[in-house]
């Protein structure tokens, strides 16, 4: 394809920082199999520069950009515009520029949904759990409660006054009142684990490069009526994963969750579709050359 650079749309990320992102690649892969002329760049931003790179989006043209850590809340203040999603969720991953307003969305909500959609039945009226409680366990919960009907949903979380705060925080929005708080790593957890249908992991436990670490000290929690999905997705294949797929249980890998958002901020960019499953193989292909050239 012959790109004329005058005509290229610049999309990106800004966040701080924001080398090991795989957004490049899963962007620009997209683009170019589709001859789109967009390119995605990364934009590493102080949290100081933040005010100043979004008037930035506006005055370069600059068609939209995801958002990822340490902005994902505090870039809520400088938008026009929130979805009701994100503002309930209370983080944005994705703007977009329509000229002269800067909108903010959450499409990780679209990505963890879509991914575990075909699972539906399956979750409904039946326990979850999840580790962790920040801001990638706040789109999840948001999913769950609103597309999932879980019978109720078990945060255990390193600090425990978070958790409580999450659980508090959306039996008031979304009036969901069937949370248990649980402190991580204590032995109470472990039955909860077990009667649970659908065990989700938003800690960063276990990836690169604690590859070996775990969330739980042992496997005997896990079975085959389960589903346990990791949001770390590199790797793609995390310790916990194997530990319960050892153990019959049905896994997901964050991965899924990652091209699904992305898909979504590809579409709201560009109104076009990604290929997913063409993005997908390309993206696996990478990650296990880059880990046979270590
Ligand atoms: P965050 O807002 O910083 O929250 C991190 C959570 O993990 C908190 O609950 C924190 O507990 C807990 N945690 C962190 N380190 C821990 C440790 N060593 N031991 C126990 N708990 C620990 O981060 P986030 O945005 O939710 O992201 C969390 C993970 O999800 C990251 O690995 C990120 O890459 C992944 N993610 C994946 C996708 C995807 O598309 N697959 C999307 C979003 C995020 P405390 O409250 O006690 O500090």
């Amino acid at each position: 394809m012959e790109i004329n650079a005058c005509e290229t749309k610049i999309t990106g990320l800004i966040g701080h920082p924001v080398s090991h992102s795989f957004s490049p690649l899963i962007h620009n892969f997209a683009f170019e199999l589709l001859e789109l002329n967009y390119k995605y760049l990364t934009f590493d931003v102080l949290p100081e520069n933040l005010e100043d790179a979004l008037k930035g989006i506006i005055a370069l043209g600059i068609t939209g950009v995801n958002v990822t850590i340490p902005h994902k809340e505090s870039v809520i203040a400088n938008l026009n515009d929130v979805s009701p999603e994100a503002r309930i969720i209370g983080a944005v991953n994705t703007i977009v520029n329509d000229g002269q307003r800067l909108i903010g969305y959450n499409t990780d909500v679209f990505g963890f949904t879509e991914s575990i959609k075909k699972y539906k039945e399956m979750i409904a009226n039946t326990p979850v759990f999840i580790f962790g409680a920040g801001g990638s366990a706040r789109a999840v919960i948001y999913s769950l409660i609103t597309n999932f009907q879980p019978e109720r949903i078990v945060i255990a979380n390193r600090n425990i006054s978070r958790a409580e705060g999450v659980a508090i925080y959306f039996s008031q929005v979304l009036g969901y009142k069937n949370f248990e708080i649980k402190e991580l790593f204590l032995p109470d957890i472990a039955g909860d684990i077990k009667s649970s249908r659908l065990i989700v992991n938003t800690t960063p436990i276990g990836m690169h490069p604690n590859i070996n670490d775990l969330p739980v000290q042992s496997d005997e929690f896990f079975h085959e009526a389960q589903i346990v999905y990791d949001l770390v997705y590199n790797p793609p294949m995390t310790k916990l994963l194997k530990v319960a797929r050892n153990k019959g249980a049905e896994v997901v890998s964050g991965i899924d969750m990652l091209l699904l958002q992305a898909a979504k901020s590809f579409e709201l960019w560009t109104g076009k579709e990604m290929p997913i499953a063409e993005t997908k193989k390309f993206l696996l292909q990478k990650l296990r050359s880059k880990k046979r050239k270590k």
